[in-house]
């Protein structure tokens, strides 16, 4: 190979590179949008599960009626369960994960991965479930995110999850309930 064929084969490589990665990113966005759009896919026959149009607004004793005293302090005055503590982080099942609030579905079991941090983790979310708001109990700022439909506290999303999305929804598992799409959860 002379200089100016070898110059073209280094400077074609990182340009393939280059393409290859925005390839694999875009079927793996169109994959992620399939994952959101089918998310029903995943529910267990005749499951009926409320709208996130549909606000559920109860009085902070009302709440704490409601939930259980480990749900109460994360949903309603924005603790972080212990990592670990969740059965939910090990769960493997297909199935959809809802509000312990008020039951609107949040993830399904397909966009859930393993993150190694002893919290449930998601990569993506059922579209239009949450709202967010940029917090800095830590000094540094972080996202944190809430059910759309009663406003339950459930987690922070950092940046460091798997691709394409690149990001990771850390859930307290104590805000979630499980419903397996076969047999009982
Ligand atoms: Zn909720």
């Amino acid at each position: 190979m002379d200089r100016r064929g070898l110059l073209k084969a280094l400077l074609a490589v990182p340009l393939a590179g280059t393409s290859w990665l925005a390839h694999a990113q875009k079927k793996g966005m169109a994959m992620v949008e399939e994952l959101q759009q089918n998310w029903k896919t995943f529910l267990a026959a005749g499951t009926a599960t409320p709208s996130a149009d549909e606000p559920l607004k109860l009085a902070k004793e009302e709440w704490r009626k409601r939930l259980s005293p480990a749900a109460f302090h994360v949903m309603r005055e924005e603790g972080t369960e212990r990592a670990g503590t969740s059965p939910l982080d090990a769960e493997k099942r297909a199935g959809v994960f809802v509000c312990k609030g008020c039951d609107l579905p949040l993830f399904t079991s397909a966009m859930k991965f393993d993150s190694g941090t002893g919290w449930p983790s998601f990569f993506t979310t059922i579209p239009g479930v949450f709202t967010t708001k940029t917090d800095y109990y830590l000094i540094y700022p972080r996202t944190e995110y809430r059910c759309k439909r009663c406003d339950g506290h459930h987690g922070h999303i950092f940046k460091d999850g798997p691709p394409p999305t690149g990001l990771r929804y850390c859930n307290n598992g104590v805000a979630l309930k499980f419903i397996a799409k076969e047999g009982k959860a």
